[in-house]
């Protein structure tokens, strides 16, 4: 099926907001089998609506899908907009207000009067329930062939609606499907991956492969026409990639870590200098993760890597805080602090200044301890602050990762 995506927003056009939406619905959809024809983004202004909604429907779209502007406020135009434009009456839905306004009283507030216009309901035209917020969706069937399909802008608000409402209608209604399946490397440049792959892939497989490098590793997404065959390359794949593969799909490698650790009943304590506590959140993004996640000291001077931590003030002068010494101690300390099977620490030179010739921005150490032995790791990611922590975290991630899969 055919789709295009119209996102409303000021916001969007003046680069306050990342247009999220737009491609996390690309993604989900193309994953299905659909084709994305175009994405637009207007300002919530009626006109701009109309004109852009004229231009993607010249094109045939199967359907269109519309994010934002449906929220409450003055310049929220664009359900009154799109019922101007499919030309359809609207009546003011009494059940709906009663049980925003209990919703409203429920949080001790009294439900203020442009609220109202979020009980509009079209005619012609259905209502798609919203579990997460107040901003009902709106679907509509136009020239009896193109479906419109519009969501709030709230990125979870839309995700929840994608999946329980516009998804299960595309999928119904897609001629052809297709099979994809996404799997996700890290710790391999996407040259030297291609080169370990390169007999798979250039055999006859019958799938599409596309490659998406980021900071995080390189993403393999095969697809095709046929399930079969996008397994047979995939185990292909694993034979060759084995555990470089971390997972597949929008899981995370924060997400593997604790389901590892939660298979395998083991906790973990962190030591964070130049990461600055990235880790721990990333950690603490995954549910379940306070089974087997104790705490992060995020430790940025050498005070307090001395006073909270108990870093040996010898060791520090002697080998500066990006040592190799140093992150022993730092990972050794925290496991103890914790009382966790792994203490993981990072220290390093983040930038942009704070480089020497021997310490050079990028430098990391990550220590990883255990009852055992502690293990330390030199790395020189040597690019800009932002990109050297993120960097950072994935790496002692995955070590994190690597070390459970072996438990
Ligand atoms: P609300 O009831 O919150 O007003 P709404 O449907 O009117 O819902 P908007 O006002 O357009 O939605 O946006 C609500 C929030 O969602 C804002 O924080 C906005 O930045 C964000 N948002 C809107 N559109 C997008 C988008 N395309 N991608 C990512 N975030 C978005
Ligand atoms: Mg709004």
């Amino acid at each position: 099926m055919k789709i295009s995506i119209l996102c409303i927003g000021n916001e969007l056009l003046s680069g306050k907001t990342l247009n999220t939406n737009a491609s996390w619905i690309s993604r989900k959809l193309s994953d299905i089998g659909c084709d994305i024809l175009e994405h637009l983004v207007v300002p919530d202004k009626k006109e701009t609506i109309i004109t852009g909604l004229e231009h993607l429907t010249i094109k045939n779209p199967g359907c269109v899908i519309i994010t934002g502007g449906l929220g409450p406020t003055d310049d929220d135009i664009t359900r009154p907009t799109i019922f101007e434009y499919v030309g359809t009456d609207s009546r003011f839905d009494e059940d709906y207000w009663t049980l925003l306004s209990e919703k409203f009283q429920k949080l001790g507030m009294s439900i203020p009067a442009s609220n109202r216009n979020q009980a509009l309901v079209p005619i012609n035209g259905e209502v798609i329930e919203n579990p997460g917020g107040s901003a009902r969706g709106l679907k509509f069937l136009l020239n009896g062939e193109e479906m419109l399909f519009v969501l709030p802008g709230v990125p979870s608000e839309m995700k929840d609606m994608m999946n329980a409402s516009v998804i299960p209608w595309i999928k119904e209604n897609v001629k052809t499907s297709t099979s994809t399946r996404t799997l996700r490397t890290t710790g391999i440049p996407e040259s030297a991956l291609i080169e370990e792959i390169v007999e798979p892939i250039s055999s006859n497989h019958g799938c599409n492969i596309g490659y998406y490098p980021s900071l995080y590793g390189v993403d393999i997404r095969i697809s095709s026409g046929f399930q079969d065959k996008v397994n047979e390359l995939s185990n292909k794949l694993y034979n060759i990639l084995g555990h470089k593969i971390y997972c597949e799909g929008e899981y995370d490698i924060e997400n593997v870590v604790v389901k590892n650790a939660i298979d395998k009943d083991k906790t973990i304590a962190l030591a964070e200098s130049c990461t600055g506590g990235l880790i721990g959140d990333r950690i603490t993004d995954t549910g379940g993760s306070s089974k087997v996640f104790k705490g992060s000291m995020v430790v940025y001077s050498n005070k307090a890597k001395i006073d909270l931590l108990g870093v040996n003030k010898n060791t520090l002068d002697s080998f500066g805080a990006v040592s190799e010494e140093v992150a022993k101690e730092m990972a050794n300390k925290v496991r103890k602090t914790f009382l966790t099977d792994y203490g993981l620490s990072v220290t390093g030179v983040a930038g942009p200044g704070g480089g020497t010739e021997n310490k050079p921005v990028g430098l990391v150490y990550i220590g990883l301890s255990d009852e055992n032995k502690t293990e330390v790791r030199r790395f020189n990611f040597s690019s800009d602050r932002k990109k050297n922590k993120l960097k950072t975290s994935q790496v002692a991630l995955d070590w994190l990762r690597l070390t459970l899969i072996n438990e």
